[in-house]
């Protein structure tokens, strides 16, 4: 039986990959080591039981009485706090789902590497973050990594067969998220309600939210720069309201391949769950027929800063990504807390960097996972420190 485990199990991407997995048949088609949740206690002991894992796991420490009442006289061991989420990452699965949201993603899916496993890859963070040390650890240890982002597993399944020498560019699209059509000069007032009514994908609040700044973009094309092993140069953004196309392939000769579907995370799940086989799926078949026609237009770079702060990261590299993502994170905390403007987010990011380049040195590679993991920590305190000063000035 193939033993699998689900890290951010009660989030969207976990949800949608339990529902895969009960699909599939649950208990008795897969062997559940270990489901981890945040505060979500419920949720987690319901799949916990429905699946009969090894180990439940809680992020929060207060979190655990309740998990624990709840996982009573079940056999299902239950532990809480990221020190227990990392080692049930290193308890060993064939297969691992990575979907704890932000940075708190990068060491389970480290350890999980480290086991040898297939690490189906939906925490981005992770790559923009330590995409060198993933990619060497997962070598070392025999591991595989497959995209889970829809954009990644697009160009993934693109390259199929492929020779990377043959890629001229790799096209991400893009939906715009929610505030895609507003007028410039009102997206500084946008709310965080007004920002999470993505047009497309159901997603997380925080993904959601990235969305419509593009700061999930940015993250994404510095995922490909990483993942794919392409140049800054080769990495295209274009803006496709109707999320038909997830991203493409353009090649030396002129071709171009594309991969379509409905914008349903069960596609990009269940094709890293089946892979290297396809497997019947549970979504909605393309009718272009009635789809009529796609759209695409490039983005203005004014309206998403984001996007240009990705280039000025990639253009670092060594621990500007890693820079970058916690200070998105902490600028990100302050707009939904209400005490940041939605574009002063990319303001809080671009101060930060400034600030970390000048003061340390961001262009240097990591050599470990604790050099990841320190200017993480630092750049949190700066970015907070740029927070409070937006907010006041
Ligand atoms: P959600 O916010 O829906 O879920 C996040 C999961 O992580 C939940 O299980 C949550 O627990 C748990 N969690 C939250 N904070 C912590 C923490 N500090 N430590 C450990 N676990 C934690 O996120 P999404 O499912 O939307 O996104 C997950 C990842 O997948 C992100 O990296 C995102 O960028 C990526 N992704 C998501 C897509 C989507 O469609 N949603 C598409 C492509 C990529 P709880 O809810 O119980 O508190």
């Amino acid at each position: 039986m193939r033993r699998i485990s689900i890290f951010g199990a009660t989030g969207s991407v976990g949800e949608s990959t339990y529902d895969l997995i009960l699909r599939a048949g649950g208990a008795e088609a897969f062997q559940t080591v270990a489901l981890t949740g945040g505060r979500n206690t419920a949720r987690l002991a319901d799949m916990a039981l429905a699946l009969r894992a090894e180990v439940a796991v809680t992020a929060h420490d207060d979190c655990l009485p309740d998990l624990a009442a709840r996982l009573a006289g079940s056999g299902i061991a239950v532990a809480a706090g990221p020190a227990a989420v990392a080692e049930a990452a290193s308890r060993p699965a064939d297969w691992v789902m990575s979907a704890i949201v932000g940075a708190a993603g990068l060491v389970p899916g480290m350890q999980a590497l480290k086991t040898g496993a297939t690490l189906a890859l939906a925490n981005k963070e992770s790559l923009v973050t330590a995409g060198q040390l993933l990619l060497s650890t997962a070598a070392r240890h025999g591991a595989t990594i497959l995209p889970v982002d829809s954009e990644h597993s697009a160009i993934f399944q693109a390259l199929i067969g492929e020779d990377m020498s043959a890629v001229e560019r790799i096209i991400l699209t893009a939906s715009g998220g929610a505030l895609r059509d507003w007028p410039m000069e009102r997206l500084a007032s946008a709310t965080v309600t007004e920002a999470l009514a993505h047009p497309n994908w159901a997603m997380g609040p925080r993904i959601t939210i990235d969305s419509a700044s593009m700061f999930n973009k940015a993250l994404e094309v510095i995922e490909t720069r990483e993942f794919f092993g392409v140049a800054p140069a080769q990495i295209e953004v274009i803006i496709h309201p109707e999320s038909i196309v997830h991203s493409m392939v353009a090649f030396h000769d002129g071709g171009v391949i594309a991969h379509l579907g409905a914008p349903d995370m069960r596609h990009p799940i269940g094709f890293a769950l089946n892979w290297p086989a396809r497997a019947a799926l549970p979504v909605a078949r393309l009718d272009l027929a009635r789809l009529g026609s796609l759209t695409f237009r490039a983005p203005d770079l004014r309206r998403w800063p984001a996007l240009r702060l990705a280039g000025e990261v990639m253009a670092v590299r060594g621990l500007a990504g890693a820079a970058f993502n916690a200070a998105k994170e902490i600028a990100l905390d302050r707009f939904i807390a209400g005490q940041l403007g939605f574009m002063a987010m990319a303001g809080v990011v671009e101060d930060t960097l400034a600030r970390l380049s000048a003061e340390t040195r961001l262009g240097n590679a990591a050599s470990g996972l604790e050099d990841v993991l320190a200017m993480d920590h630092l750049a949190r305190i700066r970015a907070a420190e740029a927070a409070d000063n937006r907010a006041g000035g």
